[in-house]
């Protein structure tokens, strides 16, 4: 092989390398799943059904959030009953209740219409939360921080439990220490998410219900609390899952979870 061949070789290798890694590291969506709306930055609400022992952590992860450049959250008064904490259209409900020994620590669920979001609710289970081992600020703030997280449309940047943290809230490790806020990778996460604008939105800005045409099957009277509920398993490392339920009509119903250990 001549000596220039060869270089422009491993230079085209090299190209590769960088292009295959920075594609693996610069997307943690989990399926192009976003909000529909007009303009940026965009405002979601946060339902707030949670007890005041949890308020606080909201608080935290509302002004974490919100220092993205493409959206803010705001916290208002939940609408649901925490126990159920049923979803309501164009938000976010967050709610805290003994869910009971369901092997769940928290849980977001997010109903999708096409590639859009339409409502969400995350629920922190309080059955777990009020052992020693979790109730500690830094268990609190990472589950709120993801569960919220998952509600834009991301996804974990990491779901290897013992290797070393990488310094966000989407990364699950068994020390929640260092992963309690979003670091920058989210951030830019959330503005090629958001880059594109849509001619609609799905997001409630006053108090007007959506017309989203959910049918009650989707919905209405389900609490959505049980594995059995959440249709197929996408993947589950026992430490973190995803589930996958479609009701036809390109609706669709995902919900994360971390697992209690
Ligand atoms: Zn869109
Ligand atoms: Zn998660």
């Amino acid at each position: 092989m001549k000596r220039t061949s060869f270089f422009s070789l491993l230079a085209c290798f090299g190209l590769y390398i960088t292009l295959f890694t920075s594609t693996v590291g610069a997307s943690h969506s989990w399926g192009n799943y976003h909000w529909a709306r007009t303009s940026n930055p965009f405002t979601l609400k946060l339902g707030d059904n949670l007890s005041t022992s949890w308020d606080s952590y909201l608080t935290t992860t509302s002004n974490d959030w919100s220092a993205s450049s493409v959206l803010n959250t705001k916290i208002v008064p939940g609408v649901v009953n925490p126990k159920n904490c049923r979803g309501t259209s164009g938000r976010v409900e967050v709610c805290n209740s003994k869910y009971g020994n369901n092997g769940w620590l928290g849980i977001a669920q997010i109903w999708t219409s096409g590639s859009h979001i339409t409502q969400a609710v995350m629920k922190v289970n309080d059955t777990y939360f009020n052992t020693t081992k979790y109730n500690t600020p830094a268990w609190k703030n990472l589950v709120m921080c993801q569960e919220v997280g998952h509600t834009f449309g991301l996804d974990h940047q990491d779901e290897i439990f013992d290797n070393s943290p990488l310094g966000t809230c989407m990364d699950y490790t068994s020390d929640p220490t260092p992963n309690q806020h979003p670091n920058q990778h989210d951030y830019d996460e959330l503005e090629s998410i958001y880059t594109h604008l849509d001619g609609f939105t799905t997001i409630q800005s006053g108090t007007q219900k959506l017309p989203l045409g959910l049918s009650i099957a989707e919905g209405v009277q389900y609490d959505f609390e049980k594995r059995s509920e959440w249709g197929k398993e996408v993947r589950n490392n026992g430490h973190v899952a995803l589930y996958e339920r479609d009701f036809g009509n390109g609706h669709k119903f995902f919900t994360h979870v971390i697992l209690a250990q």
